[in-house]
């Protein structure tokens, strides 16, 4: 039997699934070089903004059950992939898989109804959300405000310290051969170049620059997303809550270090300008709603950034093969759900690695 061949494959963008590409193509044995356009450790890309929450009970409702079966998937990849990873590179990512909870205001119970009745409607018995009540609401998260009488509990649900997984995908990468450059933009059209890099020497060129790709992928837009991250070690929470009102939607995620990102839902824009006031006080009143003590949370960081999705709002795999006879993959469209769905994404694209390319890859 012939042992696999090791390709020579060039990655262009270093977020999310440039980076989890670069791991896994080395860990396979191939010859990867990482291009970032910007600089690795002050990353723009969407993965540095994030929650990395990974929730395929509260995406379905805004989804194709497509969404939710691919996130089951990764759900079960991540604690393999995250333990491979922490063996290479400390300190370890951290993950937690004990669910998520919605909870609305008295007011807006109906909010809390509506939402289970749609994932019923979506999932039908495999709808695993529970209904909780104050006292239930006070075990699983006693800092919880104690106005919250009913809540929403999702058990396949988990999330993860993004940032720290970006700093350990890229030097565990590194551990294992990967070339990383950084200033080392890419450009498809009209034809791959780099100005650091002769790209003619590839057998594979991936592009997985995200909302950056948009100059080569008419059908791609950004979508608009605000966050704000605070400290306060007066609050402890230990799952993503999301708190249900009629006009926006919001979720408070923790992150080590006693920190917590607060983000809300998204807005239909390519605008990357910084948050506006208004958001900032929604978001810092939600927060204050949840638990009065995070009035004396520091505000450490608030953000804006662009997902990246195709009118249908589904991630594409795209391969092709161009005149030189270099394979082209192109990974994009993962919108809200790059953590969600990365894992199962990565595996489908590993499979395009088994040889050289071939005129079937040209789909
Ligand atoms: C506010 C917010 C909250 C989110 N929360 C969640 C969540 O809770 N759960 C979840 O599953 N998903 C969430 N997402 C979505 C997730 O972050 C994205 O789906 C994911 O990051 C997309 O990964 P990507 O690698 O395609 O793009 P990115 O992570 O954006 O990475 C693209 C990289 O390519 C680089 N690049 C661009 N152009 C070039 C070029 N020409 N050459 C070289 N490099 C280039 C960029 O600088 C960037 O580093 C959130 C996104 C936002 C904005």
């Amino acid at each position: 039997m012939h042992a696999p061949p090791c390709l020579s494959i060039a990655i262009a963008g270093a977020g999310l699934v440039g980076r989890l590409l670069a791991w896994r193509l080395s860990l396979a044995g191939h010859r990867v070089t990482l291009c970032e356009r910007d600089s690795f450790a002050r990353s723009t890309s969407a993965a540095h903004t994030a929650a990395a929450m990974i929730s395929p009970l509260s995406e379905v409702v805004v989804s194709e059950r497509k969404i939710y079966d691919m996130g089951m998937a990764s759900l079960k990849l991540w604690p393999q992939w995250l333990e491979a990873l922490n063996l290479l590179q400390q300190p370890p990512v951290v993950y937690a898989a004990q669910g998520s909870i919605l909870v609305a205001h008295p007011q807006d119970a109906s909010e809390l109804l509506q939402f289970y009745q749609d994932l019923s409607a979506q999932l039908g018995t495999d709808n695993t959300a529970r209904w909780l009540d104050r006292r239930e609401i006070a075990q699983l998260e006693p800092d919880l405000s104690a106005q919250f009488t009913q809540g929403l509990y999702l058990p396949d649900e988990g999330h993860l310290d993004n940032r720290q997984l970006l700093t350990n995908l890229l030097a565990a990468a590194q551990k294992l051969g990967a070339r990383c450059l950084e200033q080392a933009a890419i450009e498809f059209q009209p034809k791959p170049y780099c100005s650091k890099l002769d790209l003619s020497k590839f057998d594979w060129l991936v592009d997985c620059r995200g909302f950056g790709a948009k100059p080569s992928q008419e059908n791609l837009r950004g979508v608009r997303g605000e966050v704000l991250w605070v400290e306060t070690s007066e609050v402890r929470l230990n799952r993503p809550i999301r708190l249900m009102h009629p006009r926006y939607k919001l979720y408070i995620v923790p992150k080590p270090q006693h920190r917590f990102i607060i983000g809300a839902t998204e807005i239909e824009s390519e605008d990357r300008s910084p948050m506006s006031l208004r958001s900032m006080l929604e978001l810092g009143s939600a927060l204050y709603t949840l638990n009065p003590a995070f009035a004396e949370a520091r505000i450490l960081e608030l953000d804006a950034n662009l997902r990246p999705a195709f009118w249908d709002n589904l991630p594409q795999i795209d391969a092709t093969i161009n005149s030189r006879g270099q394979g082209i993959l192109s990974i994009n469209g993962l919108y809200r759900h790059g953590f969600l769905l990365a894992p199962c994404m990565i595996e489908e694209a590993l499979t395009h690695f088994t040889s050289c390319p071939t005129p079937d890859d040209n789909n």
